[in-house]
């Protein structure tokens, strides 16, 4: 199928997208890796499209004590390359290598991602493991939240009217933290059918486990002993209820791959 039409407009102002996203039916394009094929399908019948893919205050970063602060229109293939400073010792730069093919790399963005909200998406697990936010500008103002809250179900965010993601927020990690990350794909290039992802800072008191493409947003369980296993299938069973025998079995023994392939950064 061909999509409906719509009008389209390179957006140069991160006020006005977000003027017009609250006042009709207008959608946002950055990669157009997620959107075009929902437009083709008809799954998405915007009146406008609104390209925020050149706008430079979503298209740049900075580095702080803290962290890294990533334009929500930086590609999955500007990350790959190491364009931006690493605060994470390897990981950012591994994960994006891991998304897709490099023809999507270059288009998708980390914003359109998170956005997106697909649970099998790479940025929605990886970032609910290291702790990282997105940025929110609105209409209103903007605001800050964490990834693992932002994404509240499949394809569905915690954005209102009128807002847009404008940047992530990544913690730089210490040196000695652990991370490990598996993803179950029947083949490169696709979208997981089972992600694990494990972060450690033993210094800073941290231990993170995510189960991912769960369907739903991800399971995320923190606090001392969360690597060992225990409370795996409950936090499974209440977060992702509905999951047969065998899709549960493959995030628990994901997540395990993931614990197990972890390295000190
Ligand atoms: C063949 C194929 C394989 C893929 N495999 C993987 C994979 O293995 N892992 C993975 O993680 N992803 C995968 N993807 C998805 C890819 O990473 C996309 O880049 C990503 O999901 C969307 O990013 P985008 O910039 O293209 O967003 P777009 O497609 O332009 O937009 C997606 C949605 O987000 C909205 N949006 C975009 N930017 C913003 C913003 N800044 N603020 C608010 N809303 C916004 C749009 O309105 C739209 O609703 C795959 C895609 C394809 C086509």
């Amino acid at each position: 199928m061909k999509p409906c039409a719509f009008d389209y407009e390179h957006i140069d102002e991160l006020s006005r997208a977000c003027a017009e996203l609250q006042g009709g039916n207008a959608r946002l394009v950055a990669g157009a890796q997620s959107l075009g094929p929902m437009l083709n399908l008809r799954l998405a019948r915007p009146a406008a499209l609104l390209d925020i893919s050149r706008l430079p205050e979503l298209r740049g970063f900075a580095e702080s004590d803290d962290g890294l602060l990533v334009g929500a229109a930086v590609t999955h293939a500007e990350i790959e390359d190491g364009l931006l400073p690493d605060v994470t010792r390897g990981v950012l730069p591994r994960v994006a290598r891991g998304i897709a093919y490099r023809a999507v790399r270059n288009r998708g963005t980390i914003g359109g991602s998170l956005a997106h909200a697909d649970p099998a998406a790479d940025w929605v697990s990886c970032l609910s493991a290291l702790g990282g936010e997105v940025v929110l500008v609105g209409v209103d103002g903007g605001r800050r939240m964490r990834v693992r809250d932002f994404v509240v179900g499949a394809f569905h965010t915690a954005l209102r009217a009128g807002e847009l993601v404008a940047a992530v927020r990544v913690p730089r990690l210490a040196p000695g933290s652990r991370f490990g990350y598996f993803k179950a794909c029947r083949k490169t290039g696709e979208l997981a059918h089972a992600i694990g992802a494990v972060f450690v800072d033993s210094e800073g008191g941290t231990e993170r486990v995510v189960m991912g493409a769960t369907g739903g947003r991800p399971v995320v369980l923190e606090g001392e002993g969360a690597m060992a296993g225990t409370g795996w299938e409950e936090a499974l069973e209440t977060s992702a209820p509905g999951l047969d025998e065998l899709d549960r079995r493959l995030h628990l023994e994901t997540l395990r791959r993931a614990c197990e392939l972890s390295e000190t950064l």
